[in-house]
């Protein structure tokens, strides 16, 4: 087979996958073992990927689909008899006998007809139409010797015993112990493995070309050795070609159009390398040193080192087609389940690497995979986002713009940390590129959401929104600015970095490393007439006070801050050392704010809460702010718990929404910020004029069915 069809086995598996994915969205568990299944496929972890698609037994999906993406699996790791062995004996554990195995056995055969795996189809429909496995394709090496009666099995027996004891291969037992002529052993061997068969000929030609690039402890672990070539193939002697793992690799180290495989014995193929790497070593020494090691491609690895080691130390290769195509892999899937981060996460404890998404702002387990193959991923990643790859001391941030078919194109931020045990995490996140959100979608209570509209039309003033990263400010800000943005309003944004765009904004990303910090570009908008300027944030001193110039010159500047509620944000921009009168003249008001998830419409739970519950929860909300609200317990009251169902992902939650904190730059307030009253005041008179807390704020949405009392005290604990 050559590489041509190799990939075509491969894009008939990666269509199957795309299109199964659609299928499966509705079953997420199908859906999640067929993405890991696949990706661990593709990393060439066959064992593994085969133990997770046996999940799927379990699972009601379609027997005859399991059993080709097992099959797909079970070729790459056994021998063609252990494969039809192994994919019968799997049938007989999931009970399937008779006529069912003698059809799965049928379009098994059918499904590796398509693949081009000729030989294993042919065995396939053999076996579904009950026909005895004739000639000697498929049996034993020996079973010409046999049937020659040239030895018996009790003879194989001693001979494969002695062959552990003298470490002689049980070919060479055969022709020195029990005088076999060394030309039938080749011919069972030929037979066996429809291969010509080669004995060591210690004049054949050194092949100097096809040898260049191999090490000879690779080689004499392997066994097997090129002997010959021309323009169209290359020779490969191999001690056996139905190893498909051997072939596999040998096609992936020897780019060539047709590999041919001759079978020889494990010492004539040793004697082979020995022989040709004994007149290499003295073509090199005579040469210069011209050829060193920086042409060596091939994996040194040692004869002692375990064979499933060094098929994993192959893969650590940032730019093998495993590597790009497991990283796709993972951002696609990210991508489509609307995942926000992906996170990876080699332990030097657990020797696995973990790949982690957070989905609505809780992380989950995606995917481990073995730590070998971390430093190959996260070059990978550093190569896509243009960082310096032989940085893994310092932490590194990117970009990356991803492009492939299938999906739209979009952009990942990535951060890089070097972590304990010389590994590196990488945290991507996807950037939403859907543009803003309507104001009217964000959950606001209709008080919030009448001052957020008056204060954002004013001309000029001072408008910030607050929280911890990932509470949402930036959507929020973009929604404000999507709700005035007309082409009568010349709108700058500087951020950092762009995460939505909207059309009509001119959107600035802000980027320090080369000084265009946010001071910076502040005094550049300044120049730039602008109507109204979105700084991304307020970090330092000098971009706070040049905002609150801007917004007292005729501008609207909208802003954010990290601070935890809204009187707060207040007294540390005073701390900061900013004028008073100024900002109080500037302030217009400030929005603090959380995400909350909200509980899955579909299995949420309805309950009537105990009277003892309820007034826990009014104990948290206040009772003197009660009388604000119509909240009283009664015999209908209903809340809501999480259940789990197949759209959610069996998490109960589904999509997020804010809880809110608008504190206005009413007259009184403004009065108290230019005597720089304390927070708690601020705060009375604040909750006097109709605010309430971030906490109310949750509480009233659980009471309306959105989300539940977990949810606000997880993300409330200050
Ligand atoms: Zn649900």
């Amino acid at each position: 087979m050559d590489i041509s069809s190799e990939k075509e086995k491969n894009n008939v598996d990666a269509k199957m996958h795309a299109a199964e994915t659609v299928i499966s969205q509705r079953h997420d568990n199908i859906s999640q073992v067929l993405n890991s299944g696949y990706a661990l496929k593709e990393l060439g972890l066959y064992e593994e990927a085969l133990k997770e698609y046996q999940k799927l037994f379990s699972l009601e999906y379609p027997k005859i689909k399991i059993l080709i993406k097992i099959l797909a699996c079970l070729i790459k790791f056994h021998s063609h008899d252990k494969v039809i062995q192994k994919i019968q004996e799997m049938m007989d554990t999931h009970g399937i006998k008779g006529p069912e195995k003698d059809q799965m056995n049928h379009m098994l055969g059918f499904e590796m007809k398509k693949r081009g795996y000729e030989e294993l189809a042919r065995d396939l429909l053999k076996l579904a139409h009950h026909k005895e496995n004739q000639g000697g394709t498929t049996g034993s090496k020996y079973d010409y010797l046999i049937k020659e009666k040239l030895v018996n099995l009790e003879q194989l027996q001693t001979a494969l015993a002695l062959s552990k004891k003298q470490k002689k291969s049980v070919e060479q037992v055969l022709i020195e112990k029990f005088k076999i002529d060394k030309e039938q052993v080749g011919k069972s061997l030929s037979k066996y493995s429809g291969c010509k068969f080669k004995s060591f000929d210690p004049d054949f030609p050194v092949p100097y070309e096809l040898i260049s690039n191999l090490k000879q402890s690779f080689l004499l672990n392997e066994l097997w050795i090129p002997l010959n070539w021309d323009k169209n193939f290359v020779e490969i002697i191999i001690d056996d070609p139905k190893n498909l793992i051997k072939t596999d690799r040998i096609r992936a180290l020897v780019k060539t159009k047709q590999l041919i495989f001759s079978i020889g014995t494990i010492e004539d193929i040793e004697a082979y390398i020995n022989h040709f790497f004994e007149n290499k070593k003295r073509e090199d020494s005579a040469a210069s040193m011209v050829f060193n090691d920086t042409f060596d491609m091939s994996p040194n690895i040692e004869p002692e080192k375990e064979y499933r080691t060094s098929v994993r130390e192959n893969l650590v290769d940032e730019s093998s087609g495993q590597i790009v195509r497991f990283v796709d892999q993972v951002i696609i899937t990210a991508y489509r389940d609307k995942i926000s981060d992906i996170h990876i996460e080699p332990s030097s404890v657990t020797k696995k690497t973990l790949i982690r998404f957070r989905r609505d702002g809780v992380c989950q387990e995606y995917i481990s995979v073995p730590n070998t193959m971390a430093r190959a991923i996260l070059s990978r990643i550093k190569i896509m986002s243009n960082l310096d790859i032989a940085e893994r001391r310092l932490p590194q941030d990117g970009k990356i713009k991803f492009r492939r078919k299938g999906v739209p194109e979009f952009e990942l931020r990535v951060a890089t940390l070097p972590t304990t045990g010389g590994f590196e995490d990488a945290v991507l996140r996807i950037l939403a590129k859907a543009g803003a959100m309507p104001i009217e979608e964000m959950g606001m209570t209709d008080r919030n959401l009448a001052i957020l509209k008056k204060i954002i039309v004013q001309p000029y003033g001072l408008i910030l929104v607050v929280g911890p990263t990932g509470s949402g400010k930036t959507t929020t800000l973009h929604a404000a600015l999507g709700y005035i943005n007309k082409p009568g309003i010349k709108i700058w944004t500087a951020e950092d970095p762009v995460e939505i765009t909207q059309a009509g904004l001119r959107q600035v990303e802000v980027k320090p490393k080369i000084g265009l910090d946010f001071a910076r570009v502040m005094r550049a908008f300044l120049r730039a007439d602008p109507d109204v300027i979105m700084i991304g944030e307020m970090r330092d001193f000098e971009t706070a006070s040049t905002g609150i110039e801007a917004s007292l010159t005729g501008h609207l500047v909208l802003s954010t801050l990290h601070t935890n509620s809204a009187p707060e944000t207040i007294t540390s921009l005073l701390d900061m050392g900013l004028n008073a009168l100024n900002f109080s003249d500037s302030f217009r008001g400030v929005l603090a704010q959380r995400l909350v998830r909200k509980l899955c419409t579909d299995c949420r739970e309805p309950y009537h809460p105990s009277e003892e519950e309820f007034n826990e929860i009014i104990e948290q909300f206040g009772r003197d702010s009660l009388n604000k609200s119509d909240i009283k317990y009664s015999a209908d009251l209903n809340l809501y718990k999480p259940k789990g169902c197949e759209k959610c992902n069996q998490s109960g939650y589904s999509g997020r929404m804010g809880i809110h904190e608008m504190m206005e730059g009413t007259p009184l307030i403004k009065k108290m910020i230019k005597k720089q009253t304390p927070t708690d005041e601020l705060f009375k008179q604040a909750a006097k004029e109709g605010m309430y807390t971030l906490e109310q704020d949750g509480i009233l949405k659980v009471l309306q069915g959105f989300t539940d009392m977990n949810e606000v005290r997880r993300v409330c604990i200050d």
